[in-house]
C-alpha cells in the first residue's frame, strides 16, 4: 500500500535535494528582488530570488554572454579579473540596494550566480577567497562587508573556504569618483598589511562586488603578493566604468 502510494506520487526518483526544495520553497517560494515575480528553483536548496527575465537583462561583462568573463589584468600585481556582469540596469539596483539597504539577500543571487557560472566553465579554483576588506571606519557606518557576505555565499558553493581575517585596510582611501586611473593608484598605496604572524596562501581569488579601475584590487594584491601569494585574481559581480564610486 506504503509502496504503492510511493510510486503514484514517484517518490524513489526525487533526490533529497529535491525534497528539500520542495518543502523549503513551499513555506518560501523564491521572489524575484527586481520585479516581485516568482523566482527560479535552480539547483538551490532555497531557489534563486531572480526571475529568468531579469536574469536574461542582466548585462554581461564580456563573452561569454551566460557566464563569467575574463577581463585583461589592470595591473601587474594581479593575475586577471574574472567578471560576471557590467554595473549597469538592473545589476546596480542589486548592488545598491545590498550597500546602502543593507538588502543581503542581493548577495546571496549574486554569489549563487557567480558562483554556478564558475563551476560550469570549470576554472581552477583558488586555495582561498579573499574579500575586499573595508576600512574600519566604513564598516562600523555600513555594518557589514559587501564583499565577505557575497564571498560566503560563493565559498558555500564552491566549497573554496572564506579568509576574511588575512588582509585588513590600514588605511582610509579618499572617494574615489573624481579621481584619474593614475591619481587613484596613490590613493590606493598602502592601503592594506597581511595581518601579522598569518600564513598566506599561494593562490588567491579576491573578491569584490564592483571593480571600477582595480586600484584598489591591485593594492590588495600587492601586500599579499609581498607576503609570499604566487598567483592573486580578482572575481567581482560587476565591473564599471570610471566614474562610479565602489
Ligand atoms: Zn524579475
Amino acid at each position: 500500500m506504503f509502496s504503492r502510494l510511493l510510486d503514484t506520487v514517484n517518490l524513489r526518483n526525487l533526490s533529497w535535494l529535491t525534497i528539500g526544495q520542495y518543502l523549503t520553497t513551499a513555506l518560501v517560494p523564491p521572489r524575484c528582488l527586481l520585479c516581485d515575480g516568482p523566482g527560479q528553483r535552480g539547483n538551490e536548496l532555497w531557489g534563486l530570488d531572480l526571475c529568468h527575465w531579469c536574469e536574461a537583462a542582466c548585462p554581461p561583462a564580456g563573452e561569454p554572454q551566460r557566464g563569467v568573463a575574463e577581463l585583461a589584468a589592470p595591473a601587474v600585481a594581479l593575475d586577471g579579473v574574472r567578471a560576471l556582469f557590467l554595473y549597469d540596469d538592473p545589476v546596480d539596483r542589486l548592488i545598491t540596494g545590498l550597500k546602502f539597504r543593507g538588502d543581503l539577500a542581493g548577495a546571496r543571487v549574486l554569489g549563487t550566480l557567480l558562483a554556478r557560472r564558475l563551476l560550469a566553465q570549470g576554472f581552477r579554483l583558488p586555495q582561498v577567497l579573499v574579500p575586499l576588506p573595508l576600512h574600519a571606519a566604513r564598516y562600523r557606518e555600513r555594518g557589514f562587508n559587501q564583499a565577505a557576505v557575497i564571498a560566503a555565499h560563493v565559498a558555500s558553493r564552491t566549497g573554496v573556504p572564506v579568509d576574511s581575517s588575512l588582509l585588513r585596510r590600514v588605511r582610509a582611501t579618499a572617494p574615489q569618483t573624481t579621481l584619474s586611473a593614475a591619481e587613484r593608484r596613490r590613493n590606493c598605496e598602502g592601503a592594506f598589511s597581511i595581518v601579522p604572524g598569518r600564513h598566506v596562501p599561494g593562490r588567491i581569488a579576491l573578491l569584490d562586488d564592483v571593480m571600477t579601475t582595480g586600484s584598489t584590487a591591485a593594492a590588495a594584491a600587492g601586500a599579499l603578493r609581498e607576503a609570499g601569494a604566487r598567483h592573486v585574481e580578482l572575481w567581482v559581480c560587476a565591473v564599471a566604468s570610471l566614474g562610479t564610486s565602489r
